[in-house]
């Protein structure tokens, strides 16, 4: 296992990507939740605050995964949330 940080991102896997895991694919680049992008220190890019994007909370639970229901809330704690 290599560790590059510039290929985490691209599928590794050598072969032609079905259409389903093309738009997989595509959804994770787009998303910006902790579960699609952890943090990683050895790539700048991924360390930055996330936000919830559609009430714009951090500590919204959906700003961790975002499977999680937004609770347009900013209240510590809250359950499925990292904050
Ligand atoms: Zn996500
Ligand atoms: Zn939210």
């Amino acid at each position: 296992m290599s560790n590059e940080s510039n290929l985490g991102w691209l599928s590794d896997k050598g072969y032609e990507l079905s259409t389903h895991e093309k738009q997989a694919e595509f959804a994770r680049k787009r998303c910006y939740c902790h579960t699609c992008r952890p943090i990683d220190y050895k790539d700048p890019d991924s360390v930055y605050m996330r936000l919830c994007p559609i009430c714009g909370n951090k500590r919204c639970p959906k700003a961790t995964d975002h499977r999680l229901e937004c609770t347009n809330s900013n209240e510590a704690g809250q359950e499925g949330s990292i904050y």
